[in-house]
């Protein structure tokens, strides 16, 4: 039987109407509007392609949000004051610093200068060690991983108790979903293993995942017989692996495929995400998420 296709797509967008609908009760009982600010420095066009998305969302969940962009020469020492400036900024609960930097930046004194309360990616130190503790410490979770989870618990999977396998070690995928995923509590407590390019055996491992997560960026490295039947597949890879012309607007547009081998892993697995259209719309959600939050915490209100 061929599994069911959890569409990131769909999730996405009831989390967004889910979001819209907090957005405006803030607004109305406590006179609150989360703000988000990107901060672009320089002009990579993949770069602004996602600020263009990260902000045309906080558009339409009603947002106060702004745009910072910055020429490719900004100094060091003027982002820093930038971050400050809008650290101190009672409007804005939310800043993200799109990545990557200009070379002549040091990224980490950068996220280091974020104010934990405002890192909606998750990326400050103070984040990543809150994440480690868990429950009410972790006030924000990181957008990919926490995205993840999303699908997984949304998609009625049990997640108490499953051998949950992560493939990947990356400090923006791999390592938080597997410490996310083994926390006590609701959408969690599972038995983690993680693998990696150092593992003995892949196969064996992802064999026993009754949710097998894979984030490597190899395209088509978990082969269905990887796979346990019915299992949960997410597969967070994007590899571009050739170039198409689009039907739409005619112009070339890259081909995409995930680290998991899609059309014959479905018919082994109980649920598997598609890519594109899994993992990848469910991480600016998530960001918004993080960025109302935020705005709760900023005037004492309880979040979940
Ligand atoms: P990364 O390169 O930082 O990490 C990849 C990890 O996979 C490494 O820890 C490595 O040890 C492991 N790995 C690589 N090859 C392996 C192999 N043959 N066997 C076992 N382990 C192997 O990448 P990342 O930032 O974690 O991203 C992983 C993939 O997910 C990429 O394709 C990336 O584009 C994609 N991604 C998607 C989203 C999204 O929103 N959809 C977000 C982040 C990353």
């Amino acid at each position: 039987m061929s599994a069911k296709i959890i569409s990131g797509t769909e999730i996405a967008s009831q989390i967004r109407e889910e979001l819209k609908k907090e957005v405006q009760e803030l607004s109305s009982k406590h006179g609150i509007v989360p703000g988000l600010v990107t901060i672009l420095v320089g002009k990579n066009p993949a770069s602004i392609s996602y600020v263009t998305g990260k902000q045309k969302t906080a558009h339409e969940l009603g947002f106060y949000s702004i745009q910072d962009d910055q020429p490719e020469d900004l100094s060091e020492s003027d982002l820093l004051t930038l971050v400050e400036k809008y650290n101190k900024d009672p409007k804005i609960h939310g800043i993200l610093v799109q990545l990557p930097l200009p070379k002549h930046i040091n990224e980490k004194k950068i996220i280091n200068a974020i104010d934990p309360d405002k890192d909606v990616d998750c990326f400050h130190p103070v984040n990543v060690g809150r994440l480690m503790i868990g429950g009410s410490e972790a006030i924000f979770l990181p957008c990919t991983p926490a995205g993840i989870q999303e699908l997984i618990v949304r998609s009625g999977f049990e997640t108490s108790g499953a051998e949950v396998v992560v493939v990947g070690r990356s400090n923006i995928v791999g390592k938080p979903i597997a410490m996310i995923m083994l926390q006590k509590g609701k959408g969690a407590n599972s038995t983690v293993t993680v693998v990696h390019t150092g593992t003995k055996n892949l196969d064996a491992h992802c064999k026993r995942a009754d949710i097998l997560i894979v984030a490597a960026g190899v395209p088509d490295l978990v082969k269905p017989d990887w796979i346990k039947p019915g299992a949960c597949v997410i597969d967070v890879g994007v590899n571009r692996v050739g170039e198409k012309i689009s039907e739409k607007t005619g112009k070339p547009v890259p081909i995409l495929k995930g680290d998991v081998d899609f059309e014959r892993a479905k018919e082994i697995a109980g649920a598997i995400t598609p890519v594109p259209g899994g993992v990848g719309p469910m991480t600016i959600t998530m960001l918004m998420k993080n960025t109302v939050t935020s705005a709760k915490l900023h005037v004492g209100l309880k979040t979940e």
